[in-house]
């Protein structure tokens, strides 16, 4: 006789928690019970739940668990990032990665394993694409930082920002992806503020105003491109969704609130990176509530492009900066561990050919 799998409660939102528990004839406000033991003090044995009664502790362990993946690799760079490799029960792996600044700790999660994006310039396009995370996958990488960070909600928190920005396109997962940012900001999960959970998207833009409704969390777009036709090289996901609706629908998403969307933008040596391209983009954002993220190119085996140079950078920044627009330089943090934007690669096996990634990327989606 077969049993049935055991319940992840890791895979549940506060909502979802609440009917499990009803459904074992439980009151609904055992979820939040559950939540502060998991998600406040890393504690997974129902057994040491000691608010729980004992019958509920005995019936939990017959048919839920909490389950996570297990750390294959911990990866300290010199500037103090830290990048984990996580084994998901199937044998895939992926990457996520923790970034400490002075006054923020962010964390960079991942969302699918794999992407079928195919954008020209990322590495994670050379793996191919293999499946969605589950919820469960998606906030355990929050879980499993957070322990190993030695985190507990005594206010003395050094992970203070998500940014979906690890492996994968989130809007192509994004059942499994709002599921779990809903968790990450509910009072019982992490408590984070909705600014402070960023998800970057090449641009599906359905998906982006649907997400307005479900989840308004920080809204970064990978733009990479001033023109259609440039953009159709590096995201070809553009061709889809050219920039023009692109950008109607991120201007929709801030709508009249003062908050901005991001624009993120790669640095490619003699690509998009010329004075007449900035030039562009100005044109381009006018009128858009925008901040404009710069990404020094992060070169991996097997790519045609290069970085811009340091003086090619700081023309581009200026340029942008002169027309009144808000722009950062990202500094390249992590590079000597592979955990930099655009080089995680995790390790699993492409279930997909490559010709039907082209097609899906550009016209199912
Ligand atoms: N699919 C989502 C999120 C993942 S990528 C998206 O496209 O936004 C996170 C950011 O890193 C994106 O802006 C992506 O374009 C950028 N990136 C990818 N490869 C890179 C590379 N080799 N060097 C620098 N940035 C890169």
């Amino acid at each position: 006789m077969s049993y049935p799998e055991k319940t992840n409660l890791l895979g549940l939102d506060r909502k979802g928690l609440e009917a499990f528990f009803v459904s074992r004839g439980e009151k609904s406000f055992r979820a939040s019970q559950l939540m502060k033991w998991v998600y406040g003090q890393a504690v997974t044995d129902f057994r040491d739940m000691t608010n729980l009664s004992k019958a509920l502790r005995a019936d939990l362990e017959e048919c839920a668990e909490v389950r996570y993946p297990e750390i294959v690799a911990d990866q300290l760079s010199d500037d103090g990032s830290r990048k984990w490799l996580l084994r998901l029960e199937d044998g895939n792996c992926i990457e996520t990665v923790f970034i400490p600044e002075a006054e923020r700790g962010t964390l960079c999660i991942s969302s699918q394993v794999g992407c079928m994006l195919n954008c020209s310039f990322c590495s994670t396009a050379q793996q191919g694409f293999n499946r969605n995370l589950t919820t469960a996958e998606i906030i355990a990488q929050l879980w499993v930082a957070s322990r190993a960070l030695g985190e507990r909600l005594d206010g003395s928190r050094r992970l203070s920002n998500v940014v979906m920005m690890g492996m994968g396109e989130p809007l192509l997962n994004y059942d499994n992806v709002v599921r779990a940012m809903l968790l990450m900001q509910d009072d019982f999960g992490y408590g984070l503020s909705k600014r402070r959970i960023t998800l970057s998207t090449a641009g599906i833009v359905p998906a982006i105003r649907k997400l307005r409704e479900d989840c308004d969390v920080s809204l970064a777009v990978s733009l990479h491109a001033p023109d259609d036709l440039l953009r159709n090289e590096l995201v070809p996901l553009n061709r889809k969704y050219p920039i023009r609706e692109l950008l109607a629908a991120c201007h929709e998403y801030v709508g009249d609130s003062r908050r901005r969307v991001t624009f993120e933008y790669v640095l490619l040596s003699g690509v998009n990176d010329s004075d007449g391209h900035a030039r562009q983009l100005i044109r381009l954002l006018k009128g858009i509530p925008a901040k404009i993220n710069l990404i020094p190119f992060n070169p991996f085996a097997q790519t045609r492009y290069r970085r811009s140079t340091p003086e090619r950078i700081q023309r581009f920044f200026e340029i942008l900066n002169q027309a009144g627009i808000v722009t950062i330089t990202r500094k390249t943090r992590g590079d000597d561990i592979d955990a930099a934007c655009g080089q995680l690669a995790g390790q699993f096996h492409d279930r997909t050919r490559r010709r039907y990634r082209r097609l899906s990327a550009t016209q199912e989606i």
